[in-house]
């Protein structure tokens, strides 16, 4: 199934879109067509999921005689595994 990520140009909300033959897609927040396509998500936020696991356990290491800097890092960790990736990822 032709699931696409897509981010609006006008409002900058990411979202999937299942794309079938004469779909148009449009941003469900703001209607607008202005849509930039990105890359096919799963090898892109599998690279990014392992990085931000990464982060997340030195984090935890770092902070782990710190019961509250703990649960920060844990809701850090659960944001990180949202299904969306940042808003605008850049690679350096
Ligand atoms: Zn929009």
């Amino acid at each position: 199934m032709p699931i696409y990520e897509y981010a609006c140009r006008g409002c900058s909300h990411q979202f999937e879109l299942l794309v079938l033959k004469g779909t148009v897609a449009v941003c469900p927040e703001c209607q607008s067509q202005e849509l930039e396509q990105l890359i096919s998500g799963f090898a892109v936020s599998s690279e990014g999921i392992r990085t931000a696991n990464v982060q997340a356990a030195r984090r935890k290491f770092a902070t782990s005689s710190n019961y509250r800097d703990q649960k920060v890092a844990e809701a850090d960790e659960i944001r990180e595994h949202s299904p969306y990736p940042p808003a605008s990822p850049k690679k350096k």
